[in-house]
């Protein structure tokens, strides 16, 4: 088996047992997101009776990517994969339609309400929706990058760290993520490099302790990839460094460089930050009458599962609101 192949295995994408919603349904609420601030709503909702659809392309968001849970209240650890199969289990209590594996293409207004157009062309109509598409990894636009994602190109050490035992890997950024990263990989890797361009890393110093004292990590600070090189895979990296452009041999690189808001199907719909985070008040509310948000996605801080879990829950319970001071 060769390494796309293990990576394809390893990288979540949730495959479940949701029946698949007729397309062209018409809901009181459609939530947009599988991650906990979707699920957390689609529970609300249902409890108060709302004919509710979930279209998310997959089940689970964020928790997919990690391993353990330690800061999720009521469990003192819990893998990533039962909290989400957790959640799972509990919508499929309620009689709400959950389109899985459906990605939003795009959100317009429509009527008093909302449509929604997935990317294979299916689409479903909502009085009210709840936007809570959460975050995806920041990538790092230089050559190389797309081609070999899935070829030595990482998003998410959890996920693919052991792909790389014996190996020489690279680590891109310099905050919590990176440092995270590196973590995972030094039961694996045998020399990792991590290449920051800031001065210093950023990320706090309990992560960065043992990678200092591991003597597998070389830091480099002030330093930018600039291109990454193969044909079939990742083979090295060109780096953009103080002393002037250096090839690093590596056979994966994990881009640690943070996460970017999932708002573009509602982009133009309603007001975002310079962060492309949704704009919400304390009851979730959005510039667009109808239009809620929860989640990662909006400008909410504590970028956490019980906080996407909270907003979620009282998204739901605000559209609630707004649906019965709006009958259609
Ligand atoms: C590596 C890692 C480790 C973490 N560890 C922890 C931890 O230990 N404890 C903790 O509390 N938090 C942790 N977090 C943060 C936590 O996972 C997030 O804060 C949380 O998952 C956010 O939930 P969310 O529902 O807002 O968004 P997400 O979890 O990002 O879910 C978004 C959902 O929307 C879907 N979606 C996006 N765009 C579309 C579209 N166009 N159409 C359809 N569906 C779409 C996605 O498929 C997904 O189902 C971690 C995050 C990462 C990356």
């Amino acid at each position: 088996m060769n390494l796309a192949d293990l990576t394809l295995e390893l990288t979540p994408f949730a495959t479940d047992e949701f029946p698949k919603p007729a397309p062209g349904g018409r809901y009181d609420l459609a939530i947009i997101g599988g991650g906990p601030a979707g699920l957390t709503a689609a529970i609300y909702a249902a409890r108060k009776r709302l004919k509710t659809l979930v279209a998310a392309e997959n089940i689970g968001g964020q928790m997919l990517w990690t391993s353990s849970v330690e800061n999720y209240p009521g469990f003192n650890v819990v893998q990533a994969r039962d909290l989400v199969d957790k959640f799972r289990s509990q919508v499929r209590q309620f009689p709400v339609d959950v389109a899985s594996g459906l990605q939003v293409a795009a959100v317009s207004a429509e009527g008093p309400g909302f449509r929604l157009e997935g990317s294979g062309g299916e689409a479903f109509t909502a009085r009210s929706l709840i936007v809570a598409t959460g975050k995806r990894y920041r990538s790092l636009g230089v050559p190389g990058e797309k081609e070999l994602i899935g070829k030595g190109v990482a998003y998410c050490a959890t996920c693919d760290a052991p792909l790389f035992a014996g190996k020489t890997v690279a680590v891109v950024g310099g905050g919590n993520s990176a440092l995270t990263a590196a973590n995972e990989l030094l039961p694996y890797a045998s020399k990792i490099h991590l290449i920051n361009s800031s001065p210093a890393v950023t990320g706090d110093p309990v992560l960065l302790e043992p990678l200092k004292g591991s003597g597998k990590v070389d830091f480099h600070m002030r330093s930018k990839v600039s291109e990454i090189l193969g044909k079939e895979r990742v083979e090295g990296l060109a780096v953009n460094s103080p002393g002037g452009v250096v090839r690093l041999d590596v056979s994966g690189v994990f881009v640690e460089i943070g996460l970017i808001p999932n708002s573009g199907p509602v982009k133009g719909l309603v007001e975002l930050n310079r962060e492309g985070e949704i704009i919400v008040d304390c009851s979730c509310r959005t510039s667009r009458p109808g239009l809620f948000a929860a989640g990662d996605v909006t400008t909410v801080p504590a970028k956490q599962i019980v906080v996407a879990a909270g907003e979620g829950a009282k998204a739901a319970l605000a559209a609630y609101d707004w649906l019965l001071a709006n009958p259609g």
